[in-house]
């Protein structure tokens, strides 16, 4: 941390006249660029950095130092599901062959069109579902494109009365998002205290109006939803259909399969479970599968093998149209191709099984010292309700030592912080994911930074209280950046 780069911006870098290449004055038959004519010569200055190669390099070298990821340390965040992204999918996605343009004709790209199918139909297996398409960018993007293939489905079966999507008060906050913008109304169902869904509470919310509900299984507490097949069956009888949000489909990996217990529709995020670096922005891809028989649903374009082995790009006419250009984001397909293909059959459910292994063995170790609200097995991530009472977690004490302040302290110590505050169903909500990739040392060290900070909590509350110490920036008001956002560096 204290190798830190108080860099300027680029364009604080930029010299007027400096240049960070040299090329021979291009000459195409005969017309150099100074000779094209003037009416498509651009009038007006770009507002670009001028800088020579070594201030750029150093610049973003340095910048790229900041950062705290995967590759430099442990990153529990719950829910997003930051394994380590083995460095063999970044050179198979550079490959050459890869490098193809996206209107290129389908003969020519035959092999990015089979990669494609073979990730589609594996996911297809994994999921136990018919058909998948690649083509949404992210997860939310998924969840509306699923949103939009039950609506179409209702659509053509002429039923036009359904608007209301069921969506459990422990959801991502994308799937209440993902609904409104799918034009449905968010019908929140309530969770019992050990996380699941309340069936009773469902039961009364299921009528003509409803057009499916959305789950997350194992949802965002990490624990498995046993009555899912009940779930689904009331579901079915009243019309709708069930959405899996398998974002964070790691724990199911090999093991369980969406489509064996009920669900319609599903996403995946290719950029959590399937390895590719995320946060920051993207990019992603959230694959979305569908039973047999909605298949005709799926948008455009949709990679087709004829028998012969030859793959085209086809237009479904009763698709629900295009919801991006092309075939999404290749980059994150090949990874996952890629990803796949290197852990084999044979290990793709060991992945999972080894995520719940870290969860609970976490969960275990610290339960003397953190607050475990619902007991038992977890999955691949498990919460904290805070610091228990006699580390200074009880916050009825106006002085206790809130979920926020262990999360700044981590960062002390060179962990990034757990999820915090989320899901929404307890007061100092802690939400831990190690993931299968982090190995028993990484663990126990983490494990033993824990238990230091709630004794520091017990014994100098104050200091970590005003934690973090080492960070090259203390704590930051979570509000300002929203309510007063500055988008230029002019006015900072
Ligand atoms: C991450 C996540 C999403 C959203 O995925 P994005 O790619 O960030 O849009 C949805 N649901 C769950 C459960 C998630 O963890």
């Amino acid at each position: 941390m204290n190798n830190v780069y108080y860099g300027k911006l680029i364009f604080e870098l930029s010299k007027p006249g400096r240049v960070g290449y040299s090329l021979p004055k291009q000459e195409i038959s005969g017309y150099s660029v100074d000779s094209l004519p003037e009416g498509l010569k651009r009038s007006e200055k770009t507002i670009l950095p001028a800088c020579d190669e070594l201030t750029v390099v150093r610049h973003y070298t340095n910048m790229s130092n900041n950062n705290f990821g995967v590759d430099t340390g442990f990153y529990p965040l719950g829910s997003c599901t930051m394994k380590y992204n083995p460095k063999l999918n970044e050179e198979l996605c550079s490959l050459p062959g890869f490098n193809c343009h996206p209107s290129a004709p389908a003969e020519f790209v035959q092999g990015s069109l089979k990669l494609y199918d073979e990730v589609q139909k594996t996911l297809a297996e994994i999921a136990g579902l018919s058909r998948f398409t690649l083509n949404p960018y992210a997860g939310a993007h998924g969840e509306l494109t699923g949103l939009m293939i039950i609506k179409a489905y209702h659509q053509e079966r002429g039923d036009t009365a359904r608007t209301k999507i069921i969506v459990p008060n422990s959801a991502h906050g994308t799937n209440p998002a993902s609904v409104a913008v799918a034009g449905f109304s968010v019908v929140e169902v309530k969770s019992l205290p050990d996380g699941t869904v309340d069936v009773e509470d469902l039961k009364p919310l299921l009528g003509p109006d409803v057009a499916g509900m959305m789950m997350t299984n194992p949802n965002t507490l990490g624990i498995f939803e046993r009555n899912i097949p009940e779930i689904a069956r009331m579901v079915h009888e009243c019309g709708g259909l069930m959405y899996y949000d398998g974002a964070n489909l790691n724990p199911m990996l090999g093991v369980c399969r969406p489509g064996d217990m009920g669900f319609d529709v599903m996403h995946i995020n290719l950029h959590k479970t399937f390895s590719t670096p995320h946060g920051g922005g993207g990019p992603g891809s959230g694959p979305v599968g569908v039973r047999k028989g909605l298949e005709h649903l799926l948008p455009n374009p949709q990679v087709v093998c004829d028998g012969e082995g030859q793959y085209s790009l086809q237009s479904g006419d009763r698709s629900l149209g295009s919801i991006s250009l092309f075939l999404g984001n290749f980059a994150v397909i090949i990874r996952a191709y890629a990803y796949l293909l290197s852990l084999g059959k044979e290990n793709i459910p060991l992945a999972g099984k080894l995520s719940v292994l870290n969860a609970n063995y976490i969960k275990e170790s610290l339960k003397s010292h953190y607050l475990l609200p619902i007991e038992g097995l977890c999955k691949h991530e498990f919460v904290f309700d805070g610091l228990r009472p006699e580390y200074g977690g009880d916050h009825h004490d106006e002085g206790h030592a809130t979920t926020l302040d262990v999360a700044k302290r981590l960062l002390d110590y060179g962990f990034h912080a757990p999820t915090i505050y989320f899901p929404l169903l307890f007061h100092e909500a802690l939400m831990i994911e190690p993931t299968e990739t982090e190995s028993k040392d990484t663990l126990d060290e983490f494990i033993a930074v824990m238990k230091k900070i709630a004794e520091e909590a017990r014994d100098d509350r104050e200091m970590v209280r005003t934690a973090p110490h080492d960070t090259p920036i203390r704590r930051l008001d979570d509000v300002k950046a929203v309510k007063e956002p500055k988008f230029t560096f002019k006015d900072l």
